[in-house]
């Protein structure tokens, strides 16, 4: 019996010993690889031959795990993105917890699919996504449900908004007059353009105000902007608020946001990939006010709570409008009354996706292994050092502050005096990218007003206040090299 099973070809080990023996090291190198981040090059450039590595054909025949793993530290582990590495402040990204990795390794044990169904991972998200809906205090009755990330978070809630709000059947209908309006301010995140283009109403679709000093929205302009498309005949369906822009984390006027949708009779979604999760932070969340009055919220796990890429999650208070934005069961889906296939509300019947991960396990065992408290205390640390980042900045005179500091951003530049803005924003950039290839941190940009600027996103768990010390440090070492 045994020796049949032996010989037997899956795609399991042959030799399981050897296998597990395997896994041992690569756990062994995980925990190193990851405890002495801050020792390693933040980044750096591919040779020649590792990047030809990647152009070899496909497999046709078996390798042992042994030298797969061998070209995987080879070629791979030594090229990070470097975001596991506290000095990485560019785009916005989380850092990672080994409590996600364990979750995420169990997730592919397991494997399970979370399309629906009646069993244990079904439990966990639903139960991780009671704990958002905390979280962001939204009520118990709410919907919700993990998904990749912010773009796909922000992307379902618009489509519930565009069908709750149309006023007919428009998943019978599609469209019938192209005339419903989408709002947010000029510092909207790119992904809600591309929802608009996708949900069939255009670009048009989106009106971008004005904003204000701070980077928020201008509340009096887009009070005008409705009034002025309601007398051209056109349909206001939705505000957009930002809680913590891409480009300087500012914050939006939620609540007076709320009180135009309560008015107008408009679904409130607020994009809260950045900001949101900051609800755990003593001091962001006053600044948050009004998200508990929202329609709905996207928000990102990946981002501000570390979670190992990919997860969001999007919740909506109108449960039923969610339901009926997404929910098809054909024969081959029908649910039973029992068994597996039994369960009320299954997760592929609001959103897109049928076959789904099991993202929550990685978010379930990190939230109960730290608290939130402790997630919150990292988010205000954070804030805390992007004002010690931006004293550092007010204290030199050749350097200045391009935008306020807005929740963790800190956008600045390198600024001698007496140059044009052309070869301001040349030398920054070079700044920048000297920082970068000399691997002594990373630093993002982004360009405000016609200024290119150095920006950091402070979301790094790892980060002490003496990083800042030396970012400075070079951007004076590397400036004063580059001047003529
Ligand atoms: C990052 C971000 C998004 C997109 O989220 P992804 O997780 O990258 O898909 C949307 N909105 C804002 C404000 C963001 O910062």
């Amino acid at each position: 019996m045994g020796e049949l099973f032996d010989n037997y070809e899956t795609l399991d080990p042959k030799d399981w010993q050897k296998s597990k023996a395997l896994m041992h090291k690569m756990v062994d190198d995980a925990f190193d690889y990851t405890q002495n981040v801050r020792d390693r090059k933040i980044w750096q450039e591919m040779p020649e031959n590792v990047l030809n590595s990647f152009k070899t054909g496909l497999p046709t025949q078996p390798s042992d795990a042994e030298d797969v793993y061998k070209e995987l530290q080879i070629n791979v582990l030594p090229y990070p993105m470097g975001n596991l590495h506290p000095r990485f402040w560019a785009w916005y990204m989380g850092s990672g917890t080994i409590s996600g990795v364990m979750g995420d390794f169990w997730a592919s044990i397991l494997n399970p699919n979370l399309g629906g169904g009646n069993h244990a991972a079904h439990k966990v998200e639903e139960q991780v996504v009671d704990w958002i809906k905390e979280i962001v205090e939204f009520p118990k009755s709410a919907s919700g449900l993990l998904v990749s990330g912010g773009s796909m978070a922000n992307y379902a809630a618009m489509a519930v908004a565009r069908n709750v709000k149309a006023g007919y059947d428009i998943r019978t209908e599609g469209l019938k007059e192209n005339n419903l309006v989408f709002y947010g301010s000029t510092e909207i995140h790119s992904c809600n353009t591309k929802a608009v283009e996708l949900l069939g109403l255009g670009t048009k679709g989106l009106k971008k105000i004005k904003v204000n000093d701070d980077f928020t929205i201008n509340i009096d302009a887009l009070k005008k902007q409705i009034q002025l498309d309601k007398e051209a005949g056109l349909r206001p369906i939705c505000i957009i608020g930002t809680s913590g822009t891409v480009n300087t984390g500012a914050i939006d006027d939620l609540d007076a946001i709320a009180n135009i949708c309560k008015q107008e009779n408009l679904w409130f979604h607020v994009d809260g990939a950045i900001g949101a999760i900051a609800m755990l932070s003593d001091i962001i969340k006053p600044q948050l006010k009004g998200i508990e009055r929202a329609d709905s919220v996207a928000l990102d796990l990946h981002k501000w709570l570390h979670m190992p890429f990919e997860v969001g999650c999007v919740v909506v208070k109108d449960s039923e409008g969610h339901k009926d934005t997404f929910s098809l069961i054909p024969e081959y889906l029908e649910k039973n009354t029992r068994g597996l296939a039994s369960g009320e509300n299954w997760f592929s019947e609001y959103g897109l996706q049928l076959s789904r991960r099991f993202r929550a396990l990685k978010v379930w065992m990190s939230l109960k292994e730290h608290g939130s408290e402790r997630f919150g205390r990292m988010i205000s640390r954070n804030v805390d050092q992007a004002y010690y980042l931006g004293a550092l900045v007010n204290q030199h005179q050749d350097l200045e502050l391009i935008a306020p500091i807005g929740m963790d951003i800190v956008c600045f530049r390198y600024n001698p005096g007496s140059l044009s803005l052309d070869e301001l924003n040349a030398l920054n950039k070079e700044i920048k990218l000297q920082i970068e290839e000399r691997a002594i941190a990373l630093p993002g940009y982004t360009t405000i007003n016609g200024m290119y600027c150095i920006r950091c996103a402070i979301s790094s768990h790892r980060v002490t206040n003496e990083d800042f010390d030396e970012l400075v440090k070079s951007v004076f070492i590397i400036g004063k090299e580059l001047l003529p």
